[in-house]
């Protein structure tokens, strides 16, 4: 009676399970792209997955080094010295840091003599020293990554930020979007609601899990219903810049705003009247509100002509990009390390920090900008694009755009490449 019980009920509520279980598994799965046109690319291992601290239950704890945190163990000073020389040939275990998580072997026995260490120098890296035959030997193992393609859509409700938490998507990713279209949307105040984005990238994986993000290989961003694309073109490995399906590099000489995520307050003015001095008189900038401390990059490449106090503007930071075009940053909490008179700087550099120095009723960035020595409103400005794919490269930047192009999902407003 029972088995017919089991036959009858049990087990087709058993198979139907199984298979609801398979087709969720595999429907789960769909959001994962392959990089280049292969049909079936290789299935990512499944993973066997033991806790880090599991298998590396020590650790270097702050203010302390690997003897002393080896001795705490119990491990003889002498075996901590022949590890140290052991290692040498492969790793320096003289200067691990805090946070590092080892592993100790023992001998199963009464003596439980120590005969081996595995140290996790990070999530792929680590140094395995063994007792063989009386002798220490190290050996460094580095774990096979793979790279696979994932790709993420969102749709702009409240904030880019809160678009990219909608979407599931590391917060890194919407920054990396951010600098990738930072010379065509300010993000800072051009964003809209119902703008939409959508990105590929890479992700590298250990043992089938999430270790590193890639770069992003190809984005787009449509700002108040206009498409941005941006396709990353790469030779033997090295980036060459994004550019547009067309072969248009996305850089120009100018990163449209100075502050990442930050409000304009006051736009560039012939006449205004100021709220400490109380008369009038023309705002020949632009003013950013940011909390104290958020960091300000350099608009463009140059040198440092200033970063000094001046008066009204307090800290202040003026940089030369070249003989036409020079920059202007006040009321800074604080200059970034090495920013002195004289010192190169690359666009993008974070230069200085905001803050409330000089004539300022509240922390915000006084940005200025000159052309031939006279202030211009730089949110009128149209820059320079850097130069577009050579010629004779444009063949194969095509075939790699329309690959990466297919594999997305459509998007609204796309135009193929020719
Ligand atoms: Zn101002």
């Amino acid at each position: 009676m029972n088995k017919k019980i089991f036959r009858w009920l049990i087990a087709p509520i058993l198979g139907a399970a199984f298979i609801w279980c398979c087709v969720h598994f595999y429907l789960s799965r769909e959001t994962y792209v392959p990089l280049t046109e292969q049909e079936n690319p290789p299935p990512v291992a499944p993973a066997a997955v033991v806790p880090v601290e599991e298998l590396f239950p020590h650790e270097i704890t702050p203010k302390s080094t690997l003897s002393s945190s080896l001795r705490k163990l119990e491990v003889p000073s002498q075996v901590i010295h022949q590890i140290v020389e052991a290692a040498k040939p492969v790793g320096d275990l003289t200067k691990v840091k805090a946070g590092m998580r080892f592993q100790i072997v023992k001998t199963p026995d009464p003596n439980s003599e120590v005969v081996g260490f595995k140290f996790r120098f990070s999530a792929i890296e680590m140094l395995e020293i063994r007792k063989l035959n009386g002798t220490w030997v190290a050996e460094k193992i580095v774990e096979p990554t793979e790279t696979r393609v994932v790709t993420f859509s969102g749709n702009v409700q409240v904030s880019l930020w809160e678009s990219a938490e909608q979407a599931k998507m590391d917060p890194y990713l919407i920054a990396e979007l951010a600098e990738i279209f930072a010379f065509e949307v300010d993000f800072a105040r051009e964003v809209r609601a119902n703008d939409e984005w959508h990105l590929s990238v890479e992700e590298k994986l250990v043992r089938g899990q999430h270790y590193a993000w890639g770069s992003i290989l190809e984005a787009q961003f449509i700002n108040a219903g206009e498409p941005h694309d941006a396709i990353l073109f790469r030779m033997n490995g090295e980036k060459l810049g994004y550019f547009t399906p067309e072969g248009k590099s996305l850089r120009r000489m100018f990163l449209k705003s100075p502050i990442k995520f930050g409000r304009i307050s006051s736009r560039f003015q012939k006449a205004r009247f100021h709220p400490i001095l109380k008369i009038s008189r023309p705002h020949l900038g632009v003013d950013y509100a940011a909390p104290a401390g958020t960091p300000i990059r350099a608009v463009g490449s140059g040198v440092i002509k200033q970063a000094a106090w001046s008066g009204g503007g307090g800290k202040t930071i003026r940089i030369r990009h070249n003989s036409t075009y020079e920059t202007a940053y006040k009321h800074l909490s604080r200059f970034a390390d090495g920013i002195r008179p004289g010192a190169n700087v690359q666009q993008g550099q974070t230069i200085g920090y905001v803050g409330n120095t000089g004539l300022s009723t509240a922390p915000h960035l006084h940005f200025e900008f000159y052309i031939a020595g006279r202030y211009v409103d730089p949110l009128s400005q149209k820059f320079p694009s850097a130069d577009p794919v050579p010629p004779e490269l444009m063949k194969q930047f095509q075939s790699e755009a329309a690959i990466l192009r297919k594999s997305r999902t459509p998007a609204k407003a796309e135009t193929a490449p020719q």
